[in-house]
């Protein structure tokens, strides 16, 4: 049986990745899907594999930190499929790594505008189409950095993806009532362009694959199946939680 049958779903950062791989599960699932990224060619190409296999996809090429852009998915999920069911807000950069007195001002604000402010502005237009539909399904990208592991170097990465647990928090409680469901997935390190670029050397994925108590990078589906389970109704009564999907980088210490 098809999870997503019905439903109508945003996903952001959908050219690459977590995003990539989750549109392309929800999609088999049975969902109606807007996709968003930058890249243009990337995004064509999602949606014309999707169309391949007889699902629906648009995308909206621009940035999901721009508000009309944000403005523009949920007007587009209503234009073309009738409303909006689910959001999967994923998308995320790490900035430059170094010490905190390295960062400037301008890459403190571009890393906090991608990561939380994309996030805010999703749910401020995504909840009123949720109202509208009876209730909905909203799920943030966060990460275990900045929640249960302090790594160094990453000053705005981890305060704007803590932020997104409590954008996550708040929002949970305050439209539970009117059955919107609010969760954060919080990866462990995933092989994907951006994990890559951690993990660049054999060297240093081996440290990373060592963090964790599984020993090794998360593959993007392994992902995307958690972020399906909190999209769909199997997880009707999971709100405002920050869900570690991590192969236990946040309990090993050996
Ligand atoms: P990725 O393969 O580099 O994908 C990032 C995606 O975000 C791309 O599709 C990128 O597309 C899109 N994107 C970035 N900024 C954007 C913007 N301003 N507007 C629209 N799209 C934008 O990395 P990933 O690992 O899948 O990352 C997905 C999420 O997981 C991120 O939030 C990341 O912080 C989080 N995460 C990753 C890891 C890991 O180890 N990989 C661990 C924990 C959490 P365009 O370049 O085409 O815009």
């Amino acid at each position: 049986m098809e999870r997503l049958n019905g439903k109508i779903a945003i996903v952001t950062g959908a050219s690459s990745g977590i995003g990539l791989e989750t549109a392309r599960l929800f999609a088999r699932e049975g969902a109606r899907l807007v996709v968003n990224a930058r890249r243009e060619a990337e995004l064509d190409a999602l949606v014309a594999e999707i169309e391949a296999t007889g699902g629906e996809a648009v995308a909206v090429v621009g940035d999901a930190s721009e508000a009309d852009v944000a403005e523009t998915l949920v007007r587009t999920a209503i234009e073309r499929f009738g409303g909006l069911d689910i959001a999967f807000n994923n998308i995320g950069a790490t900035g430059d790594p170094g010490p905190v007195f390295d960062v400037s001002i301008d890459a403190w604000h571009a890393v906090l505008d991608t990561n939380l402010t994309s996030a805010f502005l999703g749910a401020k237009y995504q909840i009123p189409a949720m109202l509208e539909r009876g209730g909905g399904s909203i799920v943030f990208t966060s990460t275990f950095v900045g929640h249960t592991v302090g790594f160094p170097g990453m000053v705005a990465y981890a305060a704007s993806k803590a932020g997104l647990v409590g954008l996550t928090q708040v929002l949970a409680s305050e439209f539970g009532a009117r059955n919107i469901r609010v969760n954060a997935i919080l990866p462990g390190g995933t092989d994907t362009p951006m994990g890559r670029a951690t993990a660049n050397t054999p060297e240093a994925r081996a440290f990373i694959e060592g963090l964790h108590a599984l020993k090794r990078m998360a593959k993007p589906e392994e992902i995307a199946r958690s972020v399906l389970h909190l999209a769909s109704d199997e997880a009707s009564f999971t709100t405002g939680t920050a869900v570690l999907v991590d192969g236990g980088v946040s309990i090993t210490r050996t």
